[in-house]
């Protein structure tokens, strides 16, 4: 039994100050800034919980290796560490690096997508479905039951539902499905982590049907240290055992460095299939750079390397999934409903349930996010029918199953105070929640529109 305070397993050695603002400012900024705190300026932002996405603080030892980096165009040292690094995890053959996750999935879906096409997941974060679905193919989410209950807890809430997966490829053939996703932690989902007995699972079933199986792996640690406190069989396991089993499953990869590599740019694809690894490089040679560095510098590299070693750390993992379970224990306490349990990287306010009185229709999760920065300076993202609604042929919004607004947490840079503060503050929202109001859309792209979209109160 855990007896004593789970501590921030470092200390300091490198401060940067956040700036203080006023209500009355942060009024006007928000405004300003169409009510989409994507388009406020960081430094407007007190707390930034945007994103846990290439905000990592990164280790002494990480600072060291940027000096350290070898820049040479072609065979770069640090381009052996770095795929050693990524080699040691996943053992697979082809390690081609990108500047970050959307890149790799750019040059993956540009080579195996195209329209009749039909890619299955967990469930596609953003960026993925998106490149999936500018190839003309379709992306789809087969997320299991829970998962898509806020309100029951269970253990592995991300996983995927390998019958319907099963009877999806009977209907579609597998002949139309190039690839089959697996999400871990499952992000848009919740941050909710995946057994390792549901990977197992969900590589059968592709390779019944011939399907190579791809991991997003962009919080692979996190995963595998939920699988180590959660699932039978697991407990005497090292992180990287277990890390190492959950790739083993798989026939490639892609991750976004920025989130589990614990530095702030970067990703890279990998793969055991030798010719689509070499259409990849040749593909990543015209839109990335050269294979020993794709797109980025070799400094990166070595960060990215020293990263994904320092991420498997016990104490570290201990340390990142208490912090989230903390705050998300108190919220519960204090009847704020959000995604239960905690997932590993996030906390996510259940919107519907905040606030019932806003519909689908009118954006909830904005007006939670908006809230949530006025009163506090706090920065969070609505993952609701902003980000992925859609439209019918009337215009109508078809909006996605959960309205959420995710408050991610940066790996390694806020302290425990701050996350207190960051709980005063929603309870705050929360208790004033009578008196939120919807908001609508004034500007919207076409595609991605949450980062760019402008909306007005009503
Ligand atoms: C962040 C993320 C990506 C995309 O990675 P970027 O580095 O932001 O391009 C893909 N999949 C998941 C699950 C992610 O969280």
């Amino acid at each position: 039994m855990q007896t004593k305070t789970i501590i921030e397993p470092f200390k300091i050695k490198s401060v940067e100050p956040i700036r203080f603002t006023t209500k009355e400012e942060r009024e006007k900024i928000l405004k300003e800034a169409g009510f989409n705190p994507f388009l406020i300026h960081a430094d407007d932002v007190l707390i930034d919980l945007l994103t846990d996405s290439g905000t990592s603080a990164m280790s002494s030892k990480q600072w060291a290796g940027i000096m350290d980096g070898d820049e040479s165009y072609a065979g770069s040292r640090s381009f052996y560490r770095f795929e050693e690094a990524v080699n040691k995890i996943t053992h697979m053959k082809y390690i081609i690096p990108t500047h970050q996750g959307r890149a790799a999935e750019k040059i993956l879906f540009s080579i195996i997508g195209r329209s009749g096409k039909y890619f299955p997941n967990n469930t596609h974060f953003d960026t993925t479905r998106a490149n999936i679905e500018f190839t003309g193919a379709e992306a789809v989410d087969l997320l299991n039951e829970t998962g898509k209950h806020p309100e029951i807890r269970a253990d592995f809430k991300g996983n995927m539902d390998v019958e319907k997966l099963a009877t999806f490829i009977k209907e579609k053939g597998a002949e139309n499905i190039p690839l089959c996703m697996i999400t871990v932690t499952n992000n848009s989902g919740g941050g909710q982590p995946v057994s390792m007995q549901n990977i197992k699972e969900t590589s059968e079933v592709c390779k019944k049907y011939n399907i190579p199986l791809f991991i997003d792996a962009c919080r692979f640690a996190e995963n595998a240290y939920f699988i180590k406190k959660r699932e039978k069989g697991y407990t005497d396991k090292s992180l990287l055992e277990i890390a190492q089993e959950m790739f083993s499953y798989a026939d490639g990869a892609t991750m976004s460095a920025k989130k589990d590599g614990l530095a702030n740019i970067g990703g890279f694809l990998a793969m055991n299939d030798t010719d689509l690894a070499m259409k990849c490089r040749n593909l990543l040679i015209v839109t990335e750079g050269f294979p020993t560095y794709g797109g980025l510098a070799g400094r990166d590299l070595e960060a990215i390397a020293q990263g994904l070693q320092e991420v498997l750390d016990e104490h570290y993992l201990q340390y990142r999934i208490r912090s989230v379970e903390y705050l998300g224990e108190k919220l519960v306490s204090a009847g704020v409903p959000i995604i239960e349990p905690p997932g590993g990287h996030a906390i996510y306010i259940d919107a519907k349930r905040f606030l019932p009185n806003i519909p689908s229709e009118k954006f909830p999760g904005q007006s939670i996010v908006c809230a949530l920065y006025i009163e506090g300076g706090i920065r969070a993202v609505e993952i609701g029918s902003v980000m992925f609604g859609k439209y019918d042929k009337n215009g109508k919004l078809i909006p996605p199953p959960m309205e959420l607004v995710r408050l991610a947490i940066p790996r390694r840079v806020y302290t425990q105070s701050h996350i207190d503060y960051v709980l005063e503050i929603i309870l705050e929202v929360f208790k004033n929640r009578e008196s939120l109001k919807g908001y609508k859309i004034t500007y919207e792209a076409p595609m991605l529109r949450h980062f760019t979209a402008r909306f007005e109160g009503i």
